[in-house]
């Protein structure tokens, strides 16, 4: 997994995604000093627009990777990204079981 810069700009309802939380937040005052001031993944505020936060990212994204959406990022990262390495590793098959 690659550490990649998420630059998460708030939408509309000035929503992000948090994966701190791993979930959509509102990007106000209490959010930003009972969590993002204490976390390590905290990178800076987008000059205001939201809040730029650095983690390891298993998905196929670009670095940075710019959201948009809160609720399209949340749902994206409930999603398992597995390599066909690591499905063997895993001792998983692609293949339905046979009867
Ligand atoms: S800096 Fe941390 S707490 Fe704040 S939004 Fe990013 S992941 Fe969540």
């Amino acid at each position: 997994m690659k550490s990649i810069k998420h630059i998460n700009l708030k939408d509309e309802k000035g929503n992000v995604y948090c994966c701190l939380r791993n979930k959509v937040v509102c990007l106000d005052e209490q959010q930003i000093q009972q969590f993002c001031s204490g976390c390590g993944m905290l990178e800076g505020f987008a000059g205001g627009l939201g809040v730029e936060c650095v983690w390891n990212d298993a998905r196929p994204v670009l670095d940075p990777h710019i959201a948009d959406n809160a609720d399209e990022e949340w749902l994206s990262n409930q999603i398992k990204h597995m390599s066909p390495g690591a499905h063997a590793a895993a001792g998983l098959s692609s293949l339905p079981p046979q009867t």
